[in-house]
């Protein structure tokens, strides 16, 4: 019945998404550089593909989802020398901290993660293979693709090889053949993690690691490859140009890249200095609003990060959302009610479901989707409102299990309350102190949150207590 469309960067088309293997998706999706704590670019592009993976799994595909650590790298050997600390101990703890951030906001873990330094022999393999199908040259300890000899480079990102080689040309590096070409395996430096080779001590190029790890996980051919935009060159089209040279394969089908978050209008980057951490983000707002807002722009286009956007999210979220979604849960369980919807609600109710359903269904459109789900939460207000508990349980029971499948499908979670949760009183905990503080404002928010698990706190002179709301 419901078809999913996707826009592939390789064709520049949104095209209906066809497995290769029936019922079954293979995704690979560009993981992080453990150096430092990750950002709201970060957060954007785990969460736009989370969506993308519950979506496929809401149309019973059985997903595997496969997202790389770049465990060894120029930017982790740099870091860990400054803070005098081994590379593979920085990369461990900006691992631990990355997971933990995304399990914070609801993001699925992949099925596995690989990491370069766990994978050293498949990617020497690799390069031999390569080396063997004439697609690569050793060159005093290094070895480098030679792009010219692959007929597709430049594909995906719609570039013109002569215009590129012009590029190169700037930085005319004399250690390779052609200024285009790049390092599949880079000769060892003094004091550098190196790894023994064929060719001589030394350690992987970036980009061959996704080849060799995704067609490693998922076959030589898989469905669908995924990234931030700015991946889509080199990286990406060198990935197509190694793993197609070595395994003489299509590699992926569908490639799926997601937009910038900018501050200003201008791209946040850890290099240009302007980027909030997740640590930072998190410790003012709730997880779920971060991910809502996230989810407000569709995935393509870029996303502004502001305070006042996120602010904006957090009544949404807090009051309206959970709101209904609690008013639905609640007369799921009570209503006592016989009546059926008029004909009129029932056709109101149907076009809200169908509209969320076809604008995720259609390249993932988030902002159409949670449109939806607002109108969802008017059409609970006002039917609790003029009918309430007059309408039969299981009319209830029909729109609070909708509702719950299109929060499912976002990754979006109503929290709930077992009496009063250790969650809840540590917020009336950190609203106390907040208040002791004069932080009026940090207080305000807490209690908003609380509103969100159905909570309402009241001060009085013997300290606060706590309400229950429906
Ligand atoms: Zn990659």
């Amino acid at each position: 019945m419901n078809e999913l469309t996707l826009y592939n960067t390789k064709s520049g088309e949104k095209e209906v998404f066809k497995s290769l293997q029936p019922k079954k998706a293979g995704l690979y999706v560009c993981g992080i550089t453990p150096y430092d704590e990750a950002h709201v670019g970060h957060a954007r592009c785990y969460v736009v593909f989370d969506v993308l993976r519950r979506v496929l799994e809401s149309l019973e595909y059985k997903v595997t989802h496969i997202q790389n650590y770049t465990d060894i790298d120029d930017k982790i050997i740099d870091r860990a020398a400054k803070l005098k600390v081994p590379p593979a101990a920085l990369a461990e703890k900006f691992i631990n901290s990355f997971e933990k951030y995304m399990n914070l906001l609801n993001i699925k873990p992949a099925h596995s993660y690989p990491r370069v330094t766990q994978n050293i022999p498949q990617i020497q393999d690799m390069i031999q293979a390569l080396i063997q199908r004439g697609f690569a040259y050793v060159l005093d300890g290094s070895v480098y693709y030679a792009v010219r000899k692959f007929a597709d480079y430049g594909q995906l990102s719609k570039r013109n090889i002569d215009e590129l080689e012009e590029g190169a040309r700037v930085e005319v590096d004399k250690s390779k053949k052609d200024p285009l070409d790049f390092a599949l395996w880079k000769k060892a430096k003094e004091g550098e993690p190196s790894w023994p080779s064929p060719w001589g001590p030394g350690r992987p190029g970036w980009h061959i690691e996704c080849s060799v790890m995704s067609t490693q996980a998922l076959g030589p051919d898989f469905d669908i490859h995924g990234g931030g935009q700015d991946l889509i060159f080199p990286h990406h089209e060198n990935e197509i140009a190694q793993a197609r040279g070595a395994t003489g394969k299509n590699f992926a089908k569908y490639w799926i890249h997601n937009g910038f978050v900018t501050i200003n209008q201008e791209k946040m980057s850890k290099s240009l200095g302007n980027f909030f951490t997740l640590k930072d983000v998190l410790a003012k707002t709730s997880p779920m609003v971060m991910r809502y807002f996230l989810l407000s722009q569709h995935y393509r286009g870029p996303l502004n990060f502001s305070d006042q956007d996120l602010k904006a999210v957090e009544s949404v979220w807090n009051q309206r959302i959970c709101g209904a979604a609690r008013i639905a849960m609640n007369f799921a369980n009570e209503s006592v009610g016989k009546k059926p919807l008029s004909i009129d609600l029932r056709a109101e109710y149907n076009a809200i479901v169908a509209e969320f359903f076809n604008g995720i269904y259609t390249d993932l459109n988030t902002p159409v989707a949670l449109g939806s789900l607002n109108k969802l939460c008017s059409f609970i207000f006002e039917l609790d409102k003029r009918e309430g508990p007059g309408i039969s349980r299981d009319i209830w029971d029909q729109i609070r299990k909708e509702f719950e499948e299109m929060l499912e499908i976002l990754g979006l979670v109503v929290p709930t309350f077992s009496d009063w949760d250790p969650k809840i009183l540590d917020l009336v905990e950190k609203r106390e102190a907040a208040r002791k503080n004069r932080d009026w404002i940090l207080a305000d928010q807490i209690r908003q949150e609380l509103k969100s698990f159905g909570v309402v706190v009241e001060d009085s002179s013997s300290g606060p207590r706590l309400r229950k709301i429906l």
